[in-house]
Parts: structure tokens; sequence; C-alpha cells
């Protein structure tokens, strides 16, 4: 069922341009990383989470002691940064220099030093040049925040995932709890942090956090996990499982 609804889109002349894309784009916390692995997997594709790579790169400069927006230091850093991407069992792994940094990266430290880092061009274009070599190689559901309207233009189906900033930072909070992350912060405290990196995404200079024109938005705000997989697959005109 599953292979041949995939081989229905490949199939479709709309679509023949193998291989098949789907881009996710929204802001810190909306699910989207939850979305797309579940739409990968409903199709048999892979998952490519572009965030873990500016990860990569914020914590490489963090690890050597370099302000993340300085960029008169960051760009010396990057002819001799190597950054891939690897699925084991399904699973993305970051590889940073050939260390595999996929434990090292969800911190808050590495996610402000990630929204930093990503505001620099140079650091932008050779990320999206290996996301746009992947994406032509394999079939992917890629997500992040310029996937739709830099990355994957002619992506078959685009998705802007979104939800109140409130929502989110109470999502985080309770999810850090869960994992014992919180380290003293309050709900204000990370919706303080949701709110910074949003307004720095959506303002930089260089290809800002917005919904692609042809993007479908599907805010999240009231909806769960599977209302809101649902919503994506219905969209791509698929059931869920
Ligand atoms: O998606 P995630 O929260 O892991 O991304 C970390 C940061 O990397 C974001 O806040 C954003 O600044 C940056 N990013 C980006 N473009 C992408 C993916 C992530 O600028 N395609």
């Amino acid at each position: 069922m599953q292979k041949d609804q995939l081989r229905a889109l490949e199939n479709d002349p709309a679509t023949s341009r193998a291989p098949f894309s789907v881009a996710i784009d929204g802001p810190a916390g909306a699910g989207k990383s939850t979305v797309a692995k579940r739409i990968a997997k409903r199709l048999g594709i892979i998952y490519v989470d572009t965030g873990a790579m500016y990860r990569a790169l914020g914590l490489k400069a963090l690890r050597l002691g370099i302000e993340p927006s300085d960029i008169e230091n960051v760009l010396p850093m990057l002819p001799g940064t190597d950054i891939s991407l690897d699925h084991i069992d399904g699973v993305q792994h970051i590889f940073l220099d050939g260390e595999d940094v996929s434990g090292l990266i969800r911190t808050e430290e590495v996610s402000q030093a990630a929204s930093k880092i990503s505001a620099i061009r140079e650091v932008r274009e050779k990320l999206v040049e290996l996301q746009q070599a992947l994406a032509e190689k394999t079939s992917v559901v890629m997500d992040g925040r310029d996937i739709g309207t830099v990355v994957l233009p002619h992506a078959k189906y685009k998705f802007y995932v979104t939800a109140s900033a409130e929502v989110r930072a109470e999502r985080r909070y309770r999810e850090y709890e869960e994992k014992g992350k919180l380290d003293g912060r309050s709900y204000e405290n990370i919706l303080a942090e949701i709110i910074e990196r949003d307004d720095r995404d959506m303002n930089r200079e260089v290809t800002p956090l917005r919904p692609a024109e042809d993007s479908v938005i599907i805010d999240t705000s009231d909806l769960g996990i599977e209302e809101s997989v649902a919503a994506v697959l219905e969209k791509m005109g698929l059931s869920a499982l």
C-alpha cells in the first residue's frame, strides 16, 4: 500500500521529476520534525533534519570559542569543516568532521548558536549545497526554515507548520520537564528563548523564515500529533495508515 502510493505519486506526470521531495518549514517547536519523520516513514523515504547541520556548525564555533555571529571568525572556520549525514536504522545521525555529534546538539546553547551562525550567508550557501545534493540523490522529506523557498523550490509538496509562540513554549517546557532538561528554567524563560529565536530567524537578512508562496500552512496550535500528521497527509491525498 505504502510503496504503491509512493509509486503513484512518482508516476504522476506532475511529479515525475524523480527523486521525490516534500518540504516542511516552520518556526522552532511547531512540531515540524515530528510531522516530517512520520510523513517520511509513511512514504518510505528518508527524513532530513537540516537544523542539525546548522547546530553542528554552531557546536563547532562554541568548541573553538568563536562567537557564532562573528563573521570574521566564522568564515575561516568553514572551508576546513566537514558536515555529513547518515541514516542508521532509519535514524538520522549528524557528523562534524567525522565525529557523530547527534547527542550533543540538542542543548539551548547550541540552539541559539545555530540560530546565530545560520544568519551568515556563506554558512547558508555551504549547507544549502549539501542539502540540494542529498535531495538530488534520493527522495526526501526535508525540514528546516528555507526548504520550500530556497533549498527545494520545486518540491512537489510544501508545508509550513506553525503554532503560537505560547503553545510552542508550553510544548518545549513539558518536553524538557519530562527529559529533565529544564535546568531551572521557567515557562516564561522558555517562551523568551522561543521568541528570541523566532525574531532572529524571521528577521535575518539572508533568507528569513517565511512560508513559500505555494506552501500549505498547517497551524498545529489546536492539533495533537496525530491530527497534525493527518492534516498533512490529507493535503497530499494520502490517508494515515
Ligand atoms: O530546526 P532547528 O531548531 O534544529 O534549527 C536550529 C536553527 O538552525 C534554527 O533556529 C535556524 O536558525 C537554523 N536553521 C536555518 N535553516 C534551516 C534549518 C535550521 O536557518 N533550514
